[in-house]
């Protein structure tokens, strides 16, 4: 039980539950959850915490497998007072709470294309910690600078060289959290942008379960073979072909599916536990591992404890 919490502005709520903060609805408890009103509140909690006490942000959960024992130590979740979004020039600056949607009709508006988020789910904290991307473009074409709040309560500035993009990652450290980023985004004509994000929204819907309770793509694109003079992370081959291939379109375990209409998004069909998808997930890594000698890698990031109940096979 963590006490002697600093005080605050803003919410603290002990033994809070998370599922209903993920899109996956999965998974238990924050020991604390911290809802920061502003970014001073937010440095003086972090400079104050004690230092043993494990830090967790979260965004919006799109992209989480909370664990059912959920997680110990205090989840930062930002809300109002961190999702203004900026234009000035060819600059767009964002609050980590902004939703991607948001920030890309903003832009879109303004003649500025960051149309690639407008059909992922998340914040821009969680686009700029998974690098997102989508139809072609990523976070790391258009990132500028981030503003970080340090585990210790520092306020940083960190480049694109700080976090060290990749596919699907940044080398963001365990406990910082991130306030707001800066993107510089190529011009275009505001009519053809809305147009745009129109048939990217209208595509979404015809290929992915858009409305069911996925976190997106489960794992990572495996990357191209250095055979072909292709380089490494070349993603020419698909997660989804690939558990296609293995025989698990729609393969289920509990409340756990690969879903038919996408085989790489993993899906809560109504009463999973957070152990039921996970395990799922490993069994589909094992048998794309034995029938194609490729191993997935998860793209969705799973946190917090197994509860010993549902951690048995
Ligand atoms: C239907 C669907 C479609 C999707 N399609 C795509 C896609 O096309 N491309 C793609 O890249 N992703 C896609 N995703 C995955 C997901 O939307 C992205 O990874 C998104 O960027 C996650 O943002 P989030 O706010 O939900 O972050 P969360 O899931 O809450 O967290 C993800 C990670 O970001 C970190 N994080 C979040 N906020 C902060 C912060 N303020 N400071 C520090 N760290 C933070 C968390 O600690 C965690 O490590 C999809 C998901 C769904 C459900």
């Amino acid at each position: 039980m963590i006490d002697n919490l600093p005080p605050v502005r803003g919410t603290l709520t002990l033994n809070r539950e998370l599922a209903g903060l993920t899109w996956l609805r999965v998974g238990g408890p924050a020991d604390v959850l911290f809802q920061p009103a502003d970014a001073d509140d937010l440095v003086g909690f972090l400079a104050k915490l004690d230092p043993g006490i494990p830090v967790f942000p979260m965004g919006v959960g799109s992209n989480l497998i909370v664990r059912d024992g959920g997680i110990r130590g205090v989840v930062i979740r930002l809300g109002r007072g961190f999702n203004d979004i900026e234009i000035d020039g060819n600059k767009v600056t964002a609050g980590a709470a902004a939703l991607g949607a948001h920030v890309a009709r903003k832009g879109a508006g303004a003649g500025l294309d960051l149309t690639f988020l407008r059909t992922i789910p998340g914040s821009i904290g969680g686009a700029v910690r998974m690098n997102a991307g989508c139809y072609g473009a990523y976070i790391a074409d258009v990132f500028d600078s981030a503003q970080v709040v340090t585990r210790d309560g520092k306020l940083v500035t960190l480049s694109a060289k700080d976090l060290d993009f990749a596919y699907r990652q940044s080398t963001l450290p365990d406990g910082w959290v991130m306030i707001r980023a800066t993107f510089v985004a190529p011009k275009g004509d505001p009519t053809k942008l809305a147009a745009m994000m129109d048939e990217q929204l209208a595509q979404r819907d015809a290929t992915q379960p858009t409305k069911d309770r996925t976190a997106g793509s489960t794992f990572r694109n495996p990357a191209g073979f250095s055979s072909t003079g292709q380089a490494d992370d070349v993603h020419t081959l698909k997660a989804w072909k690939v558990i296609e291939d293995a025989g698990l379109r729609g393969a289920s375990l509990g409340g756990a599916q690969m879903n038919p209409k996408h085989p790489n998004f993993l899906t809560n069909t109504g009463n999973a536990s957070a152990a039921d998808l996970e395990k799922l997930g490993e069994l589909v890594r094992k048998k794309v591992y034995e029938s194609s000698g490729l191993r997935l890698i998860w793209e969705i990031m799973r946190v917090g404890e197994t509860t010993p109940d549902k951690a048995k096979d």
